[in-house]
């Protein structure tokens, strides 16, 4: 196999690489039809291969990236816009869902296209990047409500942008006195290290804070090259905290995720979220239960340290906005509240203060 230098985004290019399977081209047509795909040079090269060379069934990285069949499989309770974006749009490429913050998409393009994505009806090429009228319309929407107090820029990814880009946005936000927190939600740094560059990370620094979130699945996406590009940020005074999907058979035991956590926290970036997945189309594969996503959570809570434990929370279907969905340690009782604590043992807890 020689190194892949390009980003694959066809099946061509997923055959041709050893990635894919010729035989499974067939099944595959119509998902890539129909859904994105990329697979970065980064992520190809930390797939676990066979003998033959050809990508390893069950590797966590694979399963991430690459099509399966399974994707054409569209429940019934499945949506093309799980978590309800478009109740909250005012303008292209805007999302106010929280009245504190607003969701700014500069452009629909990603590096890599994950197969469970939450908005996979909507990211791709296709749908672009805004212009720069859209642009000065949603900065002008910001300007005119001083409650917003954060802008997420998301996507699509915001950092597949060039620097020069990147920087004309976030001097156009902090010129808004009201804003005082620039928030990326990214992959970039795990799945294409090599863009952030010095004049990247300077690109991102303004008056106010930066934040960065990563999204990592698994600590196999960790290699050398993305813990560099992190320490960059890091270095730079531009705090990282990380964002995960809970994924059946890549992520879903405790084992996986506390190894992800504790590579995460060790590197400086701090485990934030950790999502139910979504009720995207042809993602009922990846989808655990609710039960054992607090299971798991449970089982983490005595075994690892504080500061590596992130909230897991659910989107609700149809734009209700995000929440803690568990476990409680919380219970009640005849004679007031019992705690749980970590080892499943309840302790009586006086219901209101006394006295
Ligand atoms: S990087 Fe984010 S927006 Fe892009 S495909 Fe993955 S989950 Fe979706």
């Amino acid at each position: 196999m020689t190194h892949q230098r390009q980003t694959l985004r066809s099946l061509d290019d997923l055959i041709a690489s050893g990635a894919v399977d010729a035989a499974q081209g067939h099944a595959l047509k119509p998902v890539v039809e129909r859904f994105q795909v990329a697979v970065t040079p980064a992520m190809l090269g930390l797939m676990a291969r066979d003998e033959s060379g050809s990508v390893a069934q069950g590797d966590a990285l694979a399963a991430q990236f690459l099509p399966d069949p399974r994707e054409a499989m569209v429940a019934a309770e499945e949506l093309a816009d799980p978590i309800g974006d478009e109740a909250h749009r005012p303008l292209p490429g805007l999302i106010h869902r929280y009245e504190d913050r607003v969701l700014l998409q500069p452009t629909h393009v990603c590096a890599v296209y994950c197969r469970f994505c939450f908005r996979r009806e909507t990211v791709g090429p296709e749908n672009g990047t805004l212009s720069d009228a859209q642009l000065q319309a949603i900065y002008a929407y910001i300007a005119a409500r001083p409650q917003i107090f954060e802008v997420i820029l998301s996507g699509g990814d915001p950092l597949v942008l060039s620097a020069r880009r990147l920087r004309a946005i976030v001097a156009a936000i902090a010129a808004i006195d009201h804003v005082k927190v620039i928030r990326l939600h990214t992959r970039v740094p795990a799945v294409d290290p090599a863009r952030i560059t010095p004049e990247l990370v300077q690109a991102l620094k303004w008056r106010g804070a930066t934040y960065i979130v990563l999204h990592v699945n698994h600590a196999q996406e960790l290699a050398p090259a993305a813990l560099s590009a992190s320490a960059m940020l890091v270095d730079a005074g531009i705090p990282m905290l990380a964002q995960s999907v809970l994924l059946k058979g890549i992520n879903d035991d405790a084992t996986t995720l506390e190894t992800l956590f504790r590579t995460l926290i060790a590197n400086r970036i701090k485990p934030y979220y950790l999502h139910h997945g979504d009720l995207a189309q042809g993602t009922g594969h990846f989808r655990t239960s609710i039960a054992e996503g607090q299971s798991l959570m449970r089982n983490l809570r005595g075994r690892l340290t504080g500061i590596a434990q992130p909230a897991y929370v659910l989107d609700i279907p149809g734009g209700h906005g995000k929440v803690p969905i568990g476990p409680t340690y919380v219970h009640d009782c005849a004679h007031g509240l019992e705690i749980e604590d970590p080892d499943g043992a309840r302790h009586s807890y006086p219901p209101k203060p006394q006295g």
